[in-house]
């Protein structure tokens, strides 16, 4: 049975590479018709909060990607962490190091000094009682380290990488698991430690995680062994890279789901967006789909070893793929708050913001493109200069004044679209210009500019509102 993990830590709100690495744990499980675990790891106390966890559940739910088991706290879980180590301190595996900090860093100047990698020299490895009491006696506090041995060669088989293999010596020499404290005690137990621990409680079958840590899962692969628990299987997800080809960061503006959402990306678009970063669509299937279909095709062998290029272009299309599937009434739903945050109220009837909707839809990128693009729908817009060079144009101000003409005699209530279309014509006739002429200069004076959705429609639904004939007259004056 396959039972896969989601280890956030609450540090911030949901990133990017984190969401990526919660849709392939998801996609495996639900492949595989396992379980899909949190576990919120929150030890660093002073960075974590639990707006952040709540942040990171939310935006999984939006996401789709549901769990399957109340989440694991890890810091409720100390004891145990604390129980390990112990076990490790007994079984002579891990020893105190009383080093203090500003000799491990006079280590690390000499090693950079003389063009060596910095690396922990092991120097409190084999301390005698006597030197061990001596230290204490000083009053030094110390850190819990684990020997690496320098031979050790680490090999797993990455369902992603495939064969891995690392050795000791390049580990930086043997790693602290627990913070530093009083010799009476056993400090903070630290990441690689309390992942192991947990892991193997947590009965976690597949460690699926992002790239940046290869390294730590060869420490990790010691561990295991040294608390004799059984090894679960390891995938590494290529990582993010934006479109330089370096590591999506800050920098490039967006790394956060929030970012997505506020920017008007659908959750169905990022969560199909996040499952091609790294995966490819197996021949024949389409690259858009929704989070099931992936699953039931989903396997490591479409996981790419090298690094996910971010391409807006192609999210954009899945965005608007997403949108134009959208029936008007889901649409209004998403676009009502949205609408009322800028003050703008609908009529009465909704049948008049269902039309307008169905106008949108098959011009939308981005759920905010329906904001931008109702706009004059709600507020007259100010005529831009385009709108005012076309109104110019000989003939545009009489054809413009023939349609209010018509307008006045037999306001739109009613008026089918052929009809509509034998006005343009007509009025074209009466100003003596061609109908293209009459219809930019009808669009200019509706919407204030010369680009827009179809004509007609917009004409008849600001004629349903009252909104046509003074927008008409305002261009004469
Ligand atoms: N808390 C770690 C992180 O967010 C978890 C890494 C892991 O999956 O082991 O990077």
């Amino acid at each position: 049975m396959v039972r896969v993990r989601l280890a956030p830590s609450p540090t911030g709100t949901l990133h990017i590479g984190t969401a990526r690495t919660a849709v392939f744990n998801w996609l495996y499980a639900k492949h595989e018709q396992g379980t899909f675990v949190l576990r919120i790891e929150d030890t660093d106390k002073e960075r974590s909060k639990p707006e952040f966890t709540q942040n990171i559940l939310e935006g999984l739910q939006w996401l789709g990607l549901n769990w399957d088991e109340e989440p694991v706290i890890q810091s409720e879980r100390v004891s145990q962490h604390r129980e390990a180590i112990q076990s490790l301190l007994d079984q002579g595996l891990a020893y105190r190091c009383y080093a203090s900090e500003s000799e491990l860093t006079a280590m690390r100047d000499a090693q950079k000094a003389s063009n060596q990698a910095p690396r922990y020299d092991n120097r409190h490895r084999n301390l005698t009682p006597d030197q061990e009491q001596a230290f204490q006696a000083e009053g030094r506090e110390s850190v819990i380290r684990f020997r690496i041995d320098d031979a050790a060669e680490i090999r797993w088989n990455d369902l992603v990488r495939g064969a891995m293999s690392w050795r000791g010596s390049d580990l930086g020499g043997d790693m602290v698991i627990a913070r530093r404290a009083p010799a009476d005690v056993i400090g903070d137990p630290l990441y690689n430690l309390v992942v192991v621990v947990d892991d193997a409680a947590m009965e976690i079958t597949h460690v699926i995680r992002g790239e940046d840590h290869i390294a730590n899962t060869a420490k990790q692969l010691l561990l295991y062994e040294a608390l004799g628990l059984p090894l679960p299987t390891f995938a590494h997800a290529p990582l993010i890279l934006n479109s330089e080809g370096r590591k999506l960061s800050k920098r490039d503006g967006v790394t956060s789901i929030n970012d997505f959402r506020a920017m008007g990306y659908t959750p169905d678009a990022i969560a199909n967006y996040m499952t091609l970063l790294g995966w490819s669509v197996p021949e024949g299937m389409e690259e858009r789909f929704s989070l099931s279909e992936a699953a039931a095709v989903f396997s490591f062998e479409r996981v790419n070893k090298a690094g996910a290029r971010f391409d807006w272009d192609k999210l954009n299309w899945l965005n608007a793929q997403v949108l134009h599937g959208w029936t008007s009434e889901h649409l209004l739903k998403k676009l009502t708050p949205l609408w009322a945050g800028r003050g703008w109220e609908q009529p009465n009837s909704n049948s008049w913001s269902l039309d307008l909707c169905a106008l949108l839809v098959p011009s939308l990128t981005l759920l905010n493109d329906g904001v931008d693009q109702a706009a004059p729908f709600f507020e007259c817009p100010e005529l831009q200069e385009d709108a005012l060079e076309q109104l110019a144009v000989d003939g545009a101000k009489a054809a413009v004044t023939n349609l209010i003409e018509r307008l006045e005699s037999k306001p739109w209530d009613g008026m089918d679209t052929d009809q509509a279309k034998a006005w343009l014509g007509d009025a074209a006739k009466a100003a003596g210009v061609k109908k293209g002429v009459v219809m930019k200069s009808l669009r200019a004076a509706l919407l204030g500019r010369l680009q827009g959705p179809d004509l007609i429609t917009t004409w008849s639904l600001l004629a349903r509102i009252g909104e046509d004939l003074p927008r008409l007259r305002r261009c004469l004056s």
